[in-house]
């Protein structure tokens, strides 16, 4: 194994008390609160106090709790939750760039993200490069003085790439700029703080909290950066304001705790479909098999014992099979042609090629980008076996077994 770290420990060895001893932390019904004595309100207003809370903007005990949770899962000094992947990774810009700096950001990202980072941002003087961070040359050739952050996600659409992160966190250090990863896919599998990361973004909704019941996000950093976001005066998920509901953090805390079993199931279930389709000469894109241009890479820097993810993308050639095979899946219950992931069943849906446009047509067949990709999210299947059969069944409906 290549290092003996294991965040999961680190989350069960963050033991919270509620107020009355529970188990759970009491979920914090109140929008605003108490002040004894006016000195300390206006105390509050200057700096942050340790437990003392103000209004459930700024924050509330429940979405501490969470924000701990995950500070400590990706071995960042803080975390902040917000009330979706968006908001998290919106704000999180936004403090670190205003008008006229430049991001640098990888072209396979999530489609929210680029459609951010390409329509809305210009507005405001922040405009964005899209490079392919495999070509390093290419990403330093694109640095400019303006640069300011660098943004990736650690395993993205639509094939599934791994980020580089030694090295993209070492061409962030020599230009100074700030790493920014998105590690939605590959929660506990990966730890971009520890490879040099400088902010860690997530989406909730996915696999942190598995069970698609809500939409949630977390921005996780240096102190200073989760600080200023809730900043009074000029933070931008405090003056922004997409603050999570604290019934939904509760919620997300309990999900969160059994994630290191929940990531195992997908991984292990993902693993075994895509052994068993690329052995029937399926053509079939998952970081698990040493056919994926980045299997090395994760193993590198992957975190040992979760596998290598619940992710896994099937090509079927065209548009028209790759709907059609998901329509059967449907109907097989293989589970549900629906978009967003890390739900216990599974999910299908195309990646579509909106957030390839920026890739030129030749380089996109060089890199296997046909529009016939299925990506799916491996639910946590007791019986595989079966679920493999039926999803074999549909293949051979579409002519591709
Ligand atoms: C879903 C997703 C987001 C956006 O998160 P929301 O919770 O839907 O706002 C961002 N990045 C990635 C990689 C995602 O999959």
């Amino acid at each position: 194994m290549p290092n003996s770290f294991e965040p999961a420990s680190e989350i069960q060895d963050y033991l919270v008390f509620g107020e009355y001893g529970e188990v759970n932390p009491s979920i914090n019904d109140s929008s605003t609160y108490t002040f004894l004595n006016p000195a300390t309100m206006e105390e509050l207003f200057d700096h942050e106090i340790e437990g003392c809370f103000l209004y459930s903007r700024h924050w509330n005990p429940s979405n501490k709790y969470l924000a701990q949770a995950l500070a400590a899962m990706e071995q960042t000094a803080s975390a902040q939750v917000t009330a979706s992947g968006m908001s998290a990774i919106a704000c999180a810009i936004l403090q670190n760039c205003q008008m006229g700096d430049e991001i640098l950001a990888s072209r396979t990202i999530y489609g929210g993200t680029y459609a951010l980072l390409k329509n809305f941002l210009p507005r405001f003087g922040i405009t964005t490069r899209f490079v392919n961070l495999r070509n390093l040359a290419e990403v330093e050739a694109a640095i400019t003085p303006q640069t300011k952050l660098l943004y990736s996600e650690s395993i993205s659409n639509p094939l599934l790439d791994v980020a580089n992160l030694p090295e993209l966190s070492k061409l962030s250090q020599a230009h100074g700029l700030k790493l920014m990863i998105d590690n939605t896919f590959s929660p506990l599998m990966l730890t971009p703080a520890r490879h040099g990361a400088d902010i860690v973004a997530h989406s909730l909704t996915k696999f942190i909290n598995g069970t698609s019941d809500c939409v949630a996000g977390a921005v996780c950093g240096p102190k200073n950066l989760i600080a200023e976001l809730s900043n009074v005066n000029h933070g931008a998920s405090m003056l922004l304001g997409p603050v999570l509901d604290s019934f939904r953090s509760a919620s997300i805390l309990k999900n969160l705790h059994s994630l290191h079993i929940r990531i195992q199931k997908h991984s292990a279930n993902a693993l075994l479909l895509a052994q068993t389709l690329e052995a029937q000469g399926v053509r079939v894109h998952y970081p698990g098999l040493p056919s994926h241009i980045d299997h090395e890479l994760l193993k590198s820097l992957m975190n040992p014992g979760y596998g290598f993810g619940g992710m896994l993308v099937i090509d079927a050639g065209d548009t028209a099979t790759g709907n059609r095979l998901m329509e059967l899946m449907q109907a097989e219950k293989v589970g549900y042609l629906a978009v967003s992931l890390g739900y216990f069943k599974t999910l299908f849906s195309a990646p579509g090629s909106s957030t390839s446009s920026e890739i030129p047509a030749d380089e996109r067949q060089a890199m296997g980008l046909s529009d016939g990709l299925v990506r799916i999210s491996v639910g946590l299947d007791h019986n595989m076996t079966r679920s493999i059969e039926r999803i074999q069944n549909c293949l051979k409906q579409v002519g591709l077994l």
